[in-house]
């Protein structure tokens, strides 16, 4: 699946806000927010129009940067949310929330999404015994996540692991062994994603 691989920092200035794409960087005076806090390219510095569009499209796009998808993948999220009951912000970001890729990275496995997703494409974990190398796999209550036995890639997972922040409640991550067990579906609160979802629903129903 193709993805943005404009420059991370570039798309944080364009989102006027910390991403945290990058792992440790983000964590430190090199971060490109810090260091220009304004959007890049020749008018970054000059006057935003902001229309009721304008902050709408900037949500979305912002969302999409966060998890690293491209737009049509992205939109699917937002069709399958529609069909179902209950909020459709909400359950579109409880699907983003539920990608593979995601639960690596929120359980502490990788230093960025960016990781979790290369380490999930090229077969380092398994979802209850059976590889699955798709990013967008779709984890459920009760699944239980591992590294591959002799995954190559166990040190640097390790090695992300000491730099884990809070991990939420609806995942349980044992990093001595490196699995992890999806206890329930995300609530809305523990999103940590900074979107507001109403206004990428406001944008897509028109
Ligand atoms: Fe964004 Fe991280 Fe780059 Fe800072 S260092 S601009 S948070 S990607």
């Amino acid at each position: 699946m193709a993805r943005d691989t404009g420059a991370q920092c570039k798309q944080c200035r364009r989102e006027g806000q910390k991403l945290f794409l990058k792992g440790e960087r983000c964590l430190t005076d090199k971060c490109g927010v810090e260091r220009r806090s304004y959007p890049p390219g020749e008018h970054g510095r000059g006057r935003q129009k902001q229309s009721e569009y304008r902050v709408q499209l900037r949500e979305k796009q912002k969302a999409k940067r966060i998890y690293g998808i491209l737009e049509r993948q992205f939109h699917s999220y937002y069709e399958e949310a529609a069909r179902k009951h209950g909020r459709t912000g909400e359950t579109m970001l409880q699907l983003l929330e539920r990608r593979l890729d995601n639960i690596v990275f929120r359980a502490g496995f990788a230093k960025s999404r960016d990781m979790a997703r290369q380490l999930v494409r090229h077969g380092h974990w398994t979802v209850n015994g059976r590889r699955v190398d798709i990013p967008s796999y779709q984890v459920r209550p009760g699944d239980v996540i591992a590294i591959k036995h002799d995954s190559p890639a166990a040190q640097v997972v390790r090695d992300a692991t000491e730099l884990t922040g809070q991990i939420p409640a609806w995942l349980q991550a044992d990093h001595d062994s490196l699995t992890a067990k999806v206890l329930r579906g995300p609530e809305r609160r523990e999103v940590a994603a900074p979107v507001q979802e109403q206004l990428i629903v406001e944008l897509y129903s028109k």
